[in-house]
């Protein structure tokens, strides 16, 4: 049994790098030791086991634990779902305009984010960005979050990200048509490896679903995260929202599981009358935790949390 690392998935097809060697893989029997209930149980990035039954086929006998995932509602399945594992970076790529700038998909996409490091980057930045949605990108930079600006066509900020990534496994987020194919261009230019081409091959004849796929090229390491229009935080304890939001951390509540709703003595509420708390940050916390309220999976009990 060897550690590999999977660096595409399509339907049940995966290529999994061990030993500096790529296998297709398939999943030993039919459920991987307990991992259950989610969409895709394995996805780009994940660590594995594997069990190689020729020079190039090998069955995933077990997933090792993730370091960190980023993981978003699928409103189709009603489930979670995993887009990517074990990253050293994540970049949440948006832009001025076309699509419009979105900061709450930011925050979304923040919120998506359980462990890792997050860049926020702003992309397209040749062209102009309103007085209100530049005030709104800075205040990520000003509670803490990393943040940069970029070019894929003017090639401003092209040479920081090169630095940044090289040698790291880096994933990019973001709506469709924010550049995110451009930047992987940029940085990489002429012929690129899209593994997952090789695992629809693999899935041949059949409908595939096609996760994300990590490309790999002169020491560079992208998972391409398939082309969202929105993303949505997935399901889970709403205490982890607080990763996404740590400006909130520095206030005292009277409850000490205040989830900064109606409760009384709220000092987050305090601090967004007080003007100390983006407004429009809170707003879209509100949303995030309403909409994680609404978004039971089908197996859940209905009302359990609260009221
Ligand atoms: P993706 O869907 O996120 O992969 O976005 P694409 O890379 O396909 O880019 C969408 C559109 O935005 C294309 O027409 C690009 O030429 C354009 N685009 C990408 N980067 C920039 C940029 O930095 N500045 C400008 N003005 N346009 C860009
Ligand atoms: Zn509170």
């Amino acid at each position: 049994m060897i550690k590999g690392v999977v660096l595409s998935s399509a339907n049940s097809g995966f290529e999994v790098e061990a030993e500096n060697k790529v296998y297709r893989c398939r999943i030993k029997g039919k459920h991987l030791n307990g991992i259950e209930g989610e969409v895709n149980p394995i996805v780009v990035g994940d660590y594995v086991d594997i069990l190689p039954h020729s020079q190039a086929e090998a069955l995933i006998v077990s997933r090792l634990p993730r370091e960190n995932c980023i993981r978003r509602w699928n409103t189709l399945r009603r489930m979670n779902q995993t887009l990517a594992a074990n990253t050293d970076l994540t970049v949440i790529v948006t832009c001025p305009a076309s699509p419009p700038f979105k900061a709450r998909f930011i925050d979304r996409a923040l919120a998506c984010m359980e462990g890792g490091r997050p860049l926020i980057l702003m992309n397209k930045a040749d062209l102009p960005l309103s007085p209100e949605d530049r005030r709104r990108f800075a205040v990520f930079g000003e509670i803490g979050f990393e943040t940069a600006a970029a070019s894929a066509v003017t090639g401003e900020g092209m040479s920081y990200l090169r630095e940044l990534f090289i040698g790291k496994t880096v994933a990019l987020v973001g709506q469709s048509g924010v550049g995110k194919s451009s930047i992987v261009n940029a940085l990489l230019g002429g012929e690129i490896r899209r593994t997952n081409e090789i695992s629809e091959k693999y899935n041949k004849g059949r409908h595939t679903t096609t996760g994300a796929s990590m490309l790999i090229k002169d020491g560079f390491r992208i998972i391409d995260t398939p082309g969202v229009k929105e993303i949505l935080a997935a399901h889970k304890d709403p205490r982890l929202l607080l990763g996404a939001f740590p400006e909130f951390v520095n206030y005292d509540c009277a409850y000490p599981d205040c989830l900064h709703e109606n409760e009384p003595g709220c000092g987050v509420r305090a601090a967004v009358e007080s003007g100390k708390i983006d407004a429009d940050r809170y707003e879209s916390y509100l949303k995030i935790l309403e909409s994680m309220d609404s978004r039971q999976p089908d197996w859940a009990v209905k009302g359990k949390r609260r009221k």
